[in-house]
């Protein structure tokens, strides 16, 4: 589906692929109340379109990293500030991927490294909660062929020997599991 049109009202659509462009129509939406002034905002509704969204602020999507800053300082935890909203699967992959980098505060110096440990919580995240995903367990390997194969290329790009069985769907299930 092109960027920012809507989804199917009240489907999740699990076909967009992962290819490690932006995800559209996902956006981390602010509890009322929640005492997170210090991140930056914008209107969620202008970000995920078409999920009943109206007056509701979200973390503005190019603060990613002054919340994983922010939430640190404050000591807030994700959880108290924000919720998720997203209506198809590479959306959700990378709203949880970077609810990951949010509990992991530090120097983004191993970045490939870094990365493949919020792929293997948002996989092992998305393979607990399959059934309410509404996730068949095909479509799961598929996104995770998919994510090994960007791991893949990061740890290429950083020339470094990938250590991918942190990664292997078997390993995965059962951080899930041990959950
Ligand atoms: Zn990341």
């Amino acid at each position: 589906m092109p960027a920012g049109e809507p989804g199917v009202a009240g489907r999740f659509d699990v076909a967009t692929p992962l290819d490690g462009s932006d995800p559209h129509r996902m956006v981390f939406v602010f509890h009322a109340g929640a005492a997170c002034a210090f991140l930056p905002r914008e209107l969620a509704r202008l970000h995920a379109i078409g999920l009943g969204l109206e007056e509701e602020e979200a973390l503005a999507p190019w603060g990613i990293d002054a919340a994983t800053d922010g939430l640190y300082a404050h000591r807030v935890t994700p959880r108290e500030a924000m919720w998720l909203a997203a209506d198809n699967l590479n959306a959700l992959f990378w709203g949880l991927h970077d609810w990951t980098h949010f509990h992991n505060h530090g120097p983004f110096e191993q970045r490939a490294w870094t990365e493949l440990q919020c792929d293997a919580s948002a996989l092992a995240w998305l393979w607990m909660n399959r059934e309410e995903v509404g996730l068949e367990p095909t479509v799961w390997d598929r996104l995770h062929a998919q994510a090994t194969a960007l791991s893949r290329r990061r740890f290429e790009d950083e020339g470094l020997p990938g250590a991918f069985g942190v990664l292997e769907a078997a390993r995965v299930r059962e951080l899930a599991r041990a959950c």
